[in-house]
């Protein structure tokens, strides 16, 4: 079914859609699979429902998108369609961001951050004419309205700070050089432990901060990157429902996801209609992600937002399908 590997056309923004397959519990529990993905850029949802009469009916909520990838769909298509072109516009001194939207549990770190995730290959030193050295590596996370670094022991706070030239800068992030992609990815797995560790409950906690790791290319002698590549998994985007919880912690966080998440669509929203006004300051995380909106053509961004197929998350799926739909 797939579309063809080398025929990937990206265009400045992309928003892509991909299903995952049934997890064994969702099988076992007989969960009904109800999504369907005709084409490749064509996405129906059939929602079951019921009449006043207490009938039952299928609603069918169809949806178009640059790209849709179904459950077949392997990280490396995915990567092709979505990262690759990315990394080239990094190469050609642009800012490329990439954002994985959705549920907890929708795929978003499977897409982002999969250990056979070939994401990496393309900036392996040799394969370009930029020399070990000249790039350099940043992972960090933002919860609620804090940074922390994700690649220092014990995940220290950072700080914001934005010059009299509207430049955001996250003060005293490392940025690591990297010499190989085996120490690439012993960061990401390092950094992921960071980000997991430490609460009651791991998957809970990173479900509610956003994750960004970044590429940047550098120029001897030049201030600010060349070029950078920046990857976000968003925070799970039902947490931002949390708002009615009896704990005031979680509503907090629910608030703060909410308005990051509606900041974000806002940016996306503006930088496609070329508009100057940015609303980058909206929240935390487009405050940081400022290169990847301004910087006009040379920029390209890239949504990714993952869905369940499964009939239990319908509520959950078509929230995400509406909100990639409002984007561009
Ligand atoms: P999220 O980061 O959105 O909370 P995960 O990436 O952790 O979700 O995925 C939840 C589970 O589903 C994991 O066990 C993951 O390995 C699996 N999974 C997600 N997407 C796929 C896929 N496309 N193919 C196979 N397994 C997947
Ligand atoms: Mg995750």
């Amino acid at each position: 079914r797939c579309v063809d590997p080398n025929g990937a056309t990206v265009q400045q923004i992309s928003v892509c859609v991909r299903k995952r397959p049934m997890s064994r519990k969702e099988e076992n529990s007989k969960n009904l699979d109800i999504i369907t993905v005709p084409s490749a850029d064509s996405l129906i949802v059939h929602e079951l429902r019921l009449k006043v009469d207490l009938t039952k009916f299928l609603e069918h909520h169809k949806f178009r998108f640059d790209y849709t990838f179904d459950e077949e769909c392997s990280n490396a298509l995915v990567y092709n369609h979505t990262a690759r072109p990315l990394i080239k516009t990094m190469f050609e001194g642009g800012n490329a961001t990439c954002f994985a939207y959705g549920q907890t549990g929708s795929g978003k770190t499977h897409t982002m951050g999969g250990e056979s995730s070939e994401r990496f290959r393309i900036a392996e030193p040799g394969s370009t004419p930029w020399q070990p050295g000249m790039s350099s590596r940043s992972f960090f996370e933002i919860y609620g309205t804090k940074v922390f670094d994700l690649l220092l022991p014990n995940k220290p706070m950072l700080r914001v700070l934005e010059d009299a030239r509207q430049q955001v800068v996250v003060v005293g992030l490392t940025e690591m050089p990297v010499t190989k992609v085996e120490d690439v990815l012993r960061l990401i797995e390092h950094g992921s432990k960071e980000r997991t560790s430490g609460q009651t409950s791991a998957n809970a906690k990173s479900s509610r901060s956003h994750a960004v790791f970044q590429i940047a290319l550098h120029m001897p002698d030049s201030w600010g990157p060349y070029g950078k590549c920046s990857f976000v998994d968003l925070a799970g985007n039902e947490r931002g429902a949390d708002t009615q919880s009896a704990d005031r912690q979680t509503r907090i966080e629910g608030a703060d996801i909410n308005k990051s998440l509606l900041a974000l669509k806002e940016c996306i929203r503006a930088l496609s209609r070329q508009s100057s006004h940015l609303p980058f300051r909206g929240s935390k995380l487009t405050q940081v992600l400022r290169d990847s909106f301004v910087g006009g053509k040379k920029n390209k961004t890239c949504m990714i937002a993952m869905i369940s197929p499964s009939m239990s998350c319908v509520e959950n799926t078509l929230n995400t399908l509406r909100y990639a739909d409002r984007v561009k």
